[in-house]
């Protein structure tokens, strides 16, 4: 599935990389990075607890 990221919504509160550490990091500014766009099955629960926990509502989750 595809990682989608709307870094212009970040607010830089982290909890996306507390959910999938090896899918999000943060820059310098605390702002998320997207660190694989593409994500396997392994790794599909992580991002999903990472779009539920995102206060600003910047990740999706997208089949395709
Ligand atoms: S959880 Fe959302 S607001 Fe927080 S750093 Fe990640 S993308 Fe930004």
């Amino acid at each position: 599935m595809k990682v989608e990221l709307e870094a212009d919504k970040c607010v830089a509160s982290g909890q996306c990389v507390l959910a999938a550490a090896d899918v999000f990091d943060q820059d310098d500014d605390g702002i998320a990075i997207l660190l694989a766009e593409e994500v396997g099955d392994a790794l599909v629960d992580d991002v999903k607890e990472a779009v539920a926990v995102c206060p600003a509502a910047a990740i999706r989750l997208v089949q395709r």
